[in-house]
């Protein structure tokens, strides 16, 4: 498939109304990173640290995280990776970690609340990134923000990691960016306050769409319910733009749906102007947004939603086809 899109791999994802979107990839391998030269990613959007957990038997050293860590980031070269940290819940149970009895998984004891509540893991592994880094730039993302003292307290075990190893005389990142993923509804809504505290924010739109329509995304009953296309979420998103918008906040959408070329296309239509997805689909996703004029987009979006269509997808696959 990257061959069929190799004539525009190193062409800019620029709409025909002169928009550049910036289009990165998603990983979790160090396998994955010569797909960045291969797809013309420009960086690592979201490279989920979950996989070097699951698949030992034992809990990672820090050294071996770290090794690990800097070898993903020497692959990236002057690109930058968004390390998200660990997020873990009780449907992805360690081998080597007691499981947990939760009805809910997915809305339980999970990610951040973990790394809150038993800080040591969460420590290791920022250490383990700080030493990777060596004196690089570094980015940390952190996973099922809820609300904003979740992420004020991880970014303070991010401080105290970095003073510690300046006390140890280690080197560290020449910067450090950290952000939160927006994946809960209630962070959409939280006080200005947090959009102005976090680096960036990154729209998780599998949690998200999932809490939004109150449909378990691992539910092949109610999975595809609901439409990505559907006017009230994407109301919902546009309203998260506009805030990161007026108060200054870099925002990207790193789930799913950025993949999907016609999903991609609203969702530069709304106002993203970063997608992360997987290497396979920029180079589906460029060839569209490379035949399309935002403006254009947007207005029938808007359109659709003054009629009161419930979703905007049939008036926007007929719009797309005309384009092609
Ligand atoms: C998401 O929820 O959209 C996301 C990118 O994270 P994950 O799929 O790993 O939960
Ligand atoms: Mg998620």
């Amino acid at each position: 498939a990257q061959q069929r899109y190799a004539s525009i791999r190193d062409k800019p994802a620029e709409t025909l109304c002169g928009q550049r979107i910036k289009l990165k990839m998603n990983a979790g391998l160090m396998a994955d990173l010569p797909s960045l030269v291969g797809s013309g990613a420009e960086g690592v959007g979201l490279f989920r640290t979950e996989l070097q957990f699951l698949i030992r038997n034992h809990m990672p050293k820090r050294a071996e995280l770290s090794e690990l860590y800097a070898r993903v980031m020497d692959a990236a070269g002057e690109q930058r990776v968004v390390f998200r940290t660990l997020d873990i819940g009780s449907d992805k149970v360690l081998p080597y970690m007691k499981p947990n009895d939760e009805p809910n998984p997915a809305m339980g004891w999970r990610a951040i609340r973990v790394g809150l509540d038993k800080p040591g893991v969460m420590r290791m592994q920022l250490q383990a990134l700080i030493r990777a880094a060596k004196g690089r730039p570094l980015t940390i993302m952190f996973p099922f923000v809820a609300q904003r003292d979740e992420f004020t307290a991880a970014r303070a075990e991010m401080d105290k990691a970095l003073e510690r190893e300046r006390i140890l005389g280690h080197p560290i990142p020449a910067q450090i960016e950290v952000g939160a993923m927006l994946e809960t509804p209630s962070l959409a809504f939280a006080p200005d306050d947090f959009y102005s505290e976090v680096d960036f924010i990154s729209v998780g739109g599998n949690d998200l769409k999932q809490f939004f329509f109150a449909a378990d995304r691992e539910n092949e009953r109610v999975r595809r319910r609901y439409d990505t296309l559907n006017i009230s979420f994407l109301n919902f998103l546009e309203g998260i733009v506009y805030r990161c918008a007026t108060l200054g906040t870099p925002l990207s959408f790193c789930g799913e749906d950025a993949g999907r070329p016609i999903e991609a296309a609203c969702l530069a239509a709304i106002g993203f102007r970063t997608l992360s997805m997987r290497p396979a689909s920029i180079g589906p996703v460029k060839s569209l947004l490379r035949r399309i004029d935002l403006g254009q987009l947007r207005e029938l979006i808007h359109a659709e939603r003054a009629r009161g269509a419930q979703t905007v997808r049939p008036a926007v696959m007929d719009y797309l086809r005309d384009q092609m």
